[in-house]
């Protein structure tokens, strides 16, 4: 099973992503995290995309498809994959299209996760992660503490972070860039009869169920 999480910033899409990849052993494939992954290795890459991305802009094109062909070479692709952050422009849609053709597998879910805009500066200017490397366990300031203050759920840590492009300037720009670039391919999947919308103001567990009949139904 292949399933596109669609959303705006602060959506849920790697929270969910981390709950599909739980519950249905698919791998979850986030551009987002990759990218970051580069900046943090300081890589050639990760320096030139580093102020772009501070600021909420868009990486190229190539670079993300180059990224996701990568990974879909691999093994690890087979069992299924969840998109997070990916398709984000008409280019990276078509691309993926391509991409999956050749390898005689295609989408079976695109599920878009609906957000108040106000709702989600909120959820993001309240995100952090855990800082322990192979966690990067998510947490909300206003949503979802762990259960004892400091530290973290999943492995224990004390030590967290926020991502430099999570300030209100740079959400309002990644907004725009959602609305103006990544919504064109609503129609795209439309067509195709792919797209299911959920409702993420609920709250994150109602969020999964809605995820999981769509998937089961
Ligand atoms: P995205 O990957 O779409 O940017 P995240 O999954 O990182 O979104 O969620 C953004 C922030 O909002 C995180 O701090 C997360 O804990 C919180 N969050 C996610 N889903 C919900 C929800 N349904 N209700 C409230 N807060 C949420
Ligand atoms: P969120 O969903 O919370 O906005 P992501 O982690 O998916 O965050 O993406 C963070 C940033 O990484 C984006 O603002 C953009 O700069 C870059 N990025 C991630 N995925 C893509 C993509 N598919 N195409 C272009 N840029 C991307
Ligand atoms: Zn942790």
């Amino acid at each position: 099973m292949n399933v596109i999480l669609l959303g705006p910033p602060g959506a849920g899409k790697g929270t969910q992503a981390q709950r599909l990849r739980e519950n249905y052993g698919l791998m979850h494939l986030s551009t987002g995290d990759m990218l970051r992954h580069e900046i943090d290795k300081q890589t050639d890459l990760g320096l030139s995309i580093k102020e772009v991305m501070s600021k909420g802009g868009l990486v190229d094109d190539e670079t993300v498809i180059g990224m996701i062909a990568t990974v879909l070479e691999g093994p690890e692709a087979r069992v299924g994959i969840i998109l997070d952050g990916f398709p984000r422009t008409e280019r990276q849609a078509i691309a993926l299209d391509l991409m999956l053709k050749k390898r005689k597998v295609a989408i079976d879910h695109v599920i878009e996760i609906k957000v108040d805009d106000e709702a989600l500066v909120k959820r993001i200017s309240g995100r952090y992660m855990c800082k322990a490397k192979n966690c990067g366990a998510s947490y909300n300031d206003f949503f979802k503490k762990p259960a004892v203050d400091g530290v973290c759920d999943v492995c224990g840590g004390s030590e967290f972070m926020r991502r430099p492009d999570d300030t209100e300037e740079a959400v309002r720009t990644r907004l725009k860039k959602y609305y103006h670039e990544t919504m064109p391919i609503v129609p795209y999947y439309l067509e195709k009869g792919l797209l299911r919308e959920v409702n993420g103001m609920l709250g994150i567990d109602k969020v999964t169920e809605q995820i999981n009949a769509l998937i089961e139904g």
